[in-house]
């Protein structure tokens, strides 16, 4: 009784409820039971085509990836979940650090998602792949003044610089890249040069921090290109561009959104089966089309919209990397004040 209070006090608490108190019938019925910290209208569609498909059910909630991390850890082995998608490398790493996923060993997924973009002890594996890159005004800024993140440390961007707060996992996954890249010293001193040259207080998401670009209080800002996709596909005409990064170097910094099995899955087979068919390019697609991201598998082109941005390396360093030094990076924009 009391594991089924706890399911329901957990239930009643969560954002989006895509199931309600009768999913406690899931545990023992076939249905595959998702939690999710990629919103609904992303992921219902894929389980819509997988249902009619294969006949699978699913039930699923949505919510931030911190809190569905912290009900998978309360629940334990009670918990009916079998599979947790959720975004951002760092997140994926942070619940495997913590146990709540298992090793799922599948030539299909090694197969799709290039190994940069997956845990090296195969617990979880990016299914989209979001570019994190400049994007700046293309009436103030020659895109031959541009070249790398570091280089926006100089002096000749000073005042010029707009940058989303640190507090977002996106900024800490950038971070730590650059940590395991260039090593703790010199990745302090760049973005020590980023909080130099800032044209105003960081902004809480990476809209805010372009539309100040698109305003004219900076020239040039560092988000993903998802969010400059929405804004392009508001205003048409708009004044910003997007510049891909570190092209002589590093490559362009990306993460991933991706999924695992759970430490504690019902339907461990299940789960791994509808895992290995998110990595086939008739999901990708809808996967990394419905918020204009690239699929992890390299097989399946963007959308137009997306593909008209130009094609880019990416930086091929494994993205557990921003798990790995997440906290090191955020010591470290602690101490040079990156708030
Ligand atoms: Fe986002």
């Amino acid at each position: 009784m009391n594991r089924i209070k706890t399911f329901v006090t957990a239930i009643a608490a969560t954002a989006t409820v895509g199931f309600s108190v009768s999913a406690l019938a899931a545990e023992k019925s076939d249905e595959l039971v998702v939690y999710s910290a990629r919103k609904e209208h992303l992921i219902k569609p894929l389980f819509d085509l997988y249902t009619q498909k294969t006949g699978t059910k699913f039930r699923y909630i949505t919510d931030k990836p911190g809190p569905l991390m912290a009900r998978l850890e309360a629940e334990g082995k009670a918990s009916p979940a079998d599979l947790l998608i959720t975004v951002d490398a760092g997140n994926l790493w942070q619940a495997s650090n913590k146990g709540l996923l298992q090793a799922i060993e599948s030539n299909t997924l090694k197969a799709n998602i290039p190994s940069h973009l997956r845990d090296p002890n195969n617990t979880w594996y990016g299914l989209s792949v979001r570019a994190r890159t400049l994007v700046y005004a293309g009436d103030r800024v020659k895109e031959k003044e541009l070249s790398s993140y570091e280089d926006l440390a100089g002096p000749e961007w000073k005042g010029r610089l707009c940058l989303r707060t640190s507090k977002k996992v996106y900024n800490q996954s950038l971070v730590a890249t650059m940590v395991e890249r260039m090593g703790e010293p010199k990745a302090e001193e760049v973005v020590k040069g980023w909080v130099a040259n800032l044209a105003a207080p960081v902004f809480s998401n990476d809209t805010k921090a372009m539309k100040a670009v698109a305003a004219g209080q900076c020239d040039v800002t560092i988000v993903n290109t998802y969010y400059f996709g929405r804004l392009q596909k508001k205003n048409p005409d708009t004044n910003l561009k997007l510049f891909w990064a570190n092209q002589d170097s590093s490559g362009v910094h990306v993460n991933v959104s991706g999924a695992g099995v759970t430490r504690h899955a019902k339907h461990p087979e299940a789960a791994q089966k509808f895992l290995e068919w998110l990595s086939t390019p008739e999901a990708q697609s809808v996967f990394a089309d419905e918020n204009m991201e690239y699929a992890a598998n390299p097989a399946v082109k963007p959308s137009q919209q997306v593909a008209d941005w130009g094609n880019f390396r990416q930086d091929d360093l494994n993205v557990s990397s921003a798990g790995q030094l997440q906290a090191t990076a955020i010591k470290l924009m602690d101490r040079v004040r990156y708030n």
